[in-house]
């Protein structure tokens, strides 16, 4: 696939000595939901702006469908953007806040009010066309922003953190809404984002960024499950990342020694025995173990008192104790073990067990 989008070592610092951005290299294919996804401050928005043209890059180069873009500005490159806050016009309606872009390209009225129609009738906003913004909800304020977006056809739709200010239930069906029309339209669009769930939900793919470097980029389903560093392991859902010790190697496999606790990972790095590492599981991959109950064959088993147990509605939540002190959690989808063994209490003993294939191994800490 060719690309739509391409950062070639792309540096951005601020002032002296800020470097927002750090060579960064990434190519974003026609069609595609691509998130940028990282905490506040690591460079999303930086990056972002590059694209529209609202920044140039210190070094490197951004092309766009093949041309390179890096010098020009925003209205000469075919992309738009879509601000946190809206920024729609309070005292203009909606259609006017949608026809604005257009009205500027001089396009014939008839052509811009169809356009304007179909493409609120696409956010589901056709019955508030003469509404104004302080008449809609923030939801469907978003809606206008994004139909005043897209009515220009852009070849590039850039999010910076769109649903932020929306409640958690809006959120998540914006979310959906969001990544329908995505489908929909089949124009590329580029998100930013803080939140890891709302990366996962809508991306494609998602590129993990740290201190304005690239940590890792991949499909939702190969962060989770093949995070690169103990930082993607960490920002994206959650894990259990405990220290170690290789005590001994096999093949691909390795025995690590936590404390005095042995946990064995099928398919580790190159290793040698004595290396200190980073032992890595998700919570949910943690089994509980009933007291008369045997772990499968091969599983390792760690004996752990519950410090506390933490209702999450569909599920529990068991913060765990090892024998050394190293704290696991632990997730329990309730109807399951916990409707066979019943919902444990914290301070008492409980048995875990992990399958060496859910156990990764990490040889460094960049976590901060
Ligand atoms: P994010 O969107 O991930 O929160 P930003 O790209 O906004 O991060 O910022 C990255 C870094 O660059 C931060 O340290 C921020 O303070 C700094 N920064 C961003 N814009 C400017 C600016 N215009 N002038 C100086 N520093 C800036
Ligand atoms: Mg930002």
């Amino acid at each position: 696939m060719t690309a739509l989008v391409q950062f070639d070592n792309v540096t951005k610092v601020f002032g002296k000595s800020i470097v927002a951005v750090d060579n960064v290299s990434l190519s974003i294919a026609e069609g595609e939901f691509v998130t940028l996804l990282g905490p506040s401050g690591c460079g999303k928005t930086t990056l972002l702006r590059m694209l529209a043209g609202f920044e140039m890059p210190t070094e490197g180069n951004i092309t766009l469908a093949g041309d390179d873009v890096t010098q020009l500005p925003p209205y000469r490159r075919n992309v738009n953007m879509v601000f946190q806050d809206y920024a729609l016009f309070p005292h203009l309606t909606v259609q006017k806040n949608v026809a604005f872009g257009l009205e500027r390209l001089g396009l014939p009225r008839e052509e811009i009010s169809s356009k304007v129609a179909s493409t609120l009738s696409l956010v589901g906003l056709s019955d508030k066309i003469e509404a104004r913004p302080y008449e809609l909800s923030g939801g469907q304020r978003q809606r206008v922003a994004l139909a005043r977006a897209i009515v220009r056809e852009p070849k590039v739709l850039l999010l910076d953190e769109p649903l932020s200010s929306l409640d958690a239930n809006l959120r998540e069906a914006m979310q959906v809404e969001l990544k329908h029309l995505h489908e929909q339209l089949g124009l590329t669009f580029v998100l930013v984002t803080h939140d890891q769930t709302e990366a996962l939900v809508m991306s494609d793919r998602a590129v993990v960024m740290h201190n304005g470097s690239i940590s890792q980029v991949g499909t939702p389903a190969e962060l989770y499950d093949q995070p690169a560093t103990t930082y993607v392991a960490d920002f994206v859902g959650t894990s259990n990342l405990l220290k170690g010790m290789v005590s001994k190697t096999a093949g691909t496999g390795a025995e690590v020694a936590v404390g005095s606790t042995k946990l064995h990972c099928n398919g580790a790095p190159e290793l040698s025995v004595g290396q200190d590492v980073i032992v890595g599981f998700r919570p949910e991959k943690v089994r509980v173990i009933g007291a008369k109950e045997k772990a499968p064959e091969s599983w390792d088993v760690l004996e752990c008192q519950i410090s506390e147990v933490l209702f999450h509605g569909g599920g529990i939540r068991l913060r765990c104790t090892l024998r050394d002190g190293e704290k696991i959690i632990c997730d329990v989808q309730l109807g399951t073990t916990a409707e066979k063994f019943g919902i444990p209490e914290a301070g008492s003993k409980i048995k875990l067990a992990i399958d060496p294939d859910n156990v990764s191994i990490f040889t460094e800490d960049d976590r901060q």
